[in-house]
């Protein structure tokens, strides 16, 4: 098993930091209300919308323009590009539930909320966005955000400077593998 650093290290700061919410002095109703409209904006909108719906299951259709804008905002919560995330969340439903499926409950609990994040998958990025997600790899503002993965940091840190919540991109996450979660449990 081959360990995830970056991923590691992210979510590791993330949770630190996030714990600072706890004390009175970085508390803010301000920040309360922001987490909320940002667990919406970001989480609601551009993961379970756009990711999910729109480009993972092409469930509905809209204008290119709106697609983008809802993808930029998946973008913002700090869950991969689109392609890696579609490409992820088809390989589930191919094997929902399986072995093969990238957060298996299978594996356990803690595999299926996170662990699976944490560690190398048994596919390489770039194989399995072309298997499974070569109609989002396609267009260019995708393909873009793919390859500046590496930007990932800056990605994690929009949410928090836009809305100066701290807490903010650790719930949206949060909520957004629990659902994801319930569903490879409850489907
Ligand atoms: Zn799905």
């Amino acid at each position: 098993m081959r360990w995830k650093k970056d991923n590691v290290y992210a979510f590791t700061v993330a949770h630190l930091i996030a714990g600072l919410a706890f004390f009175p002095w970085f508390f803010s109703w301000t920040g309360v209300v922001l987490c909320v409209a940002g667990m919406y904006i970001f989480g609601v909108l551009g993961i379970n919308l756009c990711y999910h719906r729109l480009l993972t299951h092409r469930g509905f259709s809209c204008p290119l323009w709106c697609e983008h804008t809802l993808a930029i905002l998946g973008v913002c919560s700090a869950q991969y590009s689109p392609p890696h995330w579609v490409a992820l969340h088809r390989r589930h439903h191919q094997f929902a539930d399986q072995e093969k499926d990238p957060h298996s409950p299978l594996a356990g609990f803690f595999w299926a909320h996170m662990g699976w994040l944490l560690v190398i998958e048994d596919m390489e990025t770039k194989s399995l966005i072309e298997q499974y997600a070569k109609d989002i790899v396609r267009n260019p503002l995708y393909a873009w955000i793919e390859r500046r993965k590496k930007l990932e940091p800056a990605r994690v840190s929009l949410p928090y400077v836009r809305y100066q919540s701290i807490a903010d991109t650790f719930r949206i996450v949060h909520v957004a593998w629990q659902i994801t979660l319930q569903h490879a449990i409850f489907n």
